[in-house]
């Protein structure tokens, strides 16, 4: 069920990134340059950044399109302190907070599927 209202979501995000481009390039052809890069410093970089996570742009939003369809599909739970992490950030999660009970980069690696369990909803 949540499967397919967040697969719904990411085609609309893909929509709005479609319509971006569209837009970017009609700003394009009309040969005015100094709007164009207005465009993308601003609103254009504020939508993208909204969306992802991951962009071209310098910053981000707090909370994007991509973590909310993360947060429907449920997150995981680390099994050592059982707070709430996104299953992607495991092992910034076990780095930054379990750090000092691994002995190495490899070994904590190795371990991180043992240290969360999914959240089912
Ligand atoms: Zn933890």
């Amino acid at each position: 069920m949540n499967e397919e209202i967040a697969e719904q979501l990411e085609e609309k995000i893909q929509e709005i990134e479609s319509a971006l481009e569209e837009m970017e390039d009609l700003i394009n052809q009309s040969g005015n340059e100094g709007a164009l890069s207005r465009a993308q410093a601003y609103w254009i970089a504020h939508i993208t950044t909204a969306l992802r996570k991951e962009t071209q742009y310098l910053g981000g939003s707090m909370c994007c399109a991509e973590e909310t369809i993360h947060e429907i599909l449920g997150d995981a739970r680390c099994t050592i302190c059982k707070s709430r992490i996104q299953e992607d950030e495991v092992d910034e999660h076990l780095k930054s907070e379990h750090g000092e009970m691994f002995v190495n980069e490899e070994e904590l690696m190795e371990s991180m599927e043992m240290y969360y369990e999914r959240i089912e909803e």
